[in-house]
């Protein structure tokens, strides 16, 4: 393939601006069209949690995300310098509960004395607990600076123009929109839940997750990441006095397109997290919210380009429950597909065409996040 001249993004979502931003940065002409406002979806409603060594992740992430891991404070820092506005660190440590004993969890084995110590209000039921240097992030300060920032590297962001079709025409690709028509070199599909409206080879499904958040009691306070494979509780960091709170999370269900919330699953996500941490459970509720995660039946992402067509289409999609953080890594290696470059970690196991096997969704609470 030539070297393009011309990128064209379908879905201003973290992996589609993030996507848009290296591409920029490498000299290309892109174009983003977002069906709405960019940054509303999944990327909007996540928990901001860079959860490289998550015990619930499937091993095959792990490259990528410690890939992305790696390029995330040059990334963040890009989009404060371009838009102007910060987009903190919010905790830096998460503590990780195990029902049991598993080989292979990373961090540091901590007892419960000393669980207790670092994580104030601590429940008193047994469990494992693995100290992991993690941080996370406000999506929503993300939805605020990314967009300003892809723009000010001179991206043409389109919002409301929904891609509704995608050709190839010899070694161009041809994109119909509600607005008119695009052409371009080179094409990367970025539409998240709804990337296989666009392309049969994107196996995608919404998996619903719905968050609840708290006020953060005056003591005891979190101030790390609490997580068990049942539920997560973020504390914000005390950056202004209204980020002063706690988000829960979160279901994963099979709900189609649905992001109503229920009161039944609040209840549940509650429970759960006062199970691990009691004073959440008279926490005052602040908000409440769902969002659609693309969810992969095998749980990975598909990175890569088509082999059924003509012209450069490209797919970034499925990221599922981990898109914040491997919003970077997938974007330098779509730019490097897209440039013909060797990407820096392994594709192999995000091919678009691969047969994935389990459902992601299990239609039920019982793991989170
Ligand atoms: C409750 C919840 C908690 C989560 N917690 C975390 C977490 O702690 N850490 C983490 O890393 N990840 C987390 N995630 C996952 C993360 O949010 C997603 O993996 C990530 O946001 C996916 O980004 P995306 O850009 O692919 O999709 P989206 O953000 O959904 O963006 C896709 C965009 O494509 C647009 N679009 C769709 N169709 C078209 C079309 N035809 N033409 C143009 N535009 C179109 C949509 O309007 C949308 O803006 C969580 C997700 C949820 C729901």
């Amino acid at each position: 393939m030539p070297y393009p001249g011309h990128v064209a993004i379908a879905g201003g979502g973290v992996i589609g601006l993030a996507c848009a931003l290296v591409l920029r940065r490498r000299g290309l002409q892109v174009t983003m069209l977002e069906a709405g406002t960019a940054m509303k979806e999944a990327s909007w409603a996540a928990g901001g949690m860079l959860a490289v060594e998550d015990p619930e992740n499937p091993p095959a992430l792990l490259p990528l995300s410690r890939y992305s891991r790696g390029l995330y404070e040059a990334f963040l820092q890009e989009i404060e310098v371009l838009s102007g506005k910060p987009v903190p660190l919010r905790t830096h440590e998460t503590v990780q509960v195990l029902d049991g004993p598993r080989t292979g969890t990373a961090g540091i084995p901590l007892s419960r004395e000393e669980a207790r110590r670092i994580v104030p209000g601590l429940g008193e039921a047994d469990h494992d607990y693995h100290l992991l240097e993690e941080a996370s992030l406000d999506p929503r300060d993300l939805c605020a600076a990314l967009p300003l920032a892809v723009r000010a590297a001179g991206v043409h962001l389109r919002e409301h123009e929904r891609v509704v079709s995608v050709e190839a025409d010899g070694e161009e690709i041809l994109l119909a929109t509600e607005c008119g028509r695009v052409r371009a070199d080179a094409f990367v599909n970025c539409c998240g839940a709804w990337a296989g409206a666009l392309d049969a080879s994107a196996e995608v499904a919404p998996c619903k997750g719905q968050m609840l958040v708290v006020a953060q009691p005056e003591k005891p306070r979190l101030t790390r990441v609490l997580r068990s494979p049942k539920v997560y509780l973020i504390p914000r960091g005390l950056i202004s006095q209204s980020d002063d709170r706690i988000v829960i999370g979160a279901t994963i269900e099979d709900a189609g397109y649905s992001k109503q919330v229920e009161p039944a699953a609040l209840a549940i996500l509650r429970e759960r997290a006062a199970a691990l941490w009691p004073p959440a459970l008279d926490a005052p509720y602040v908000e409440s919210w769902a969002g659609l995660r693309p969810g992969s039946a095998d749980g990975l992402p598909f990175i890569g380009r088509r082999t059924d067509s003509s012209a450069a289409q490209f797919l970034a999609t499925g990221h599922l429950r981990n898109g914040i953080l491997l919003a970077p890594g997938t974007a330098h290696a779509v730019a490097d597909l897209v440039c013909g470059i060797a990407p820096a970690v392994d594709l192999a196991p995000f091919t678009p065409h691969r047969t994935s096997m389990p459902a992601a969704c299990d239609n039920h609470f019982a793991a989170a996040l």
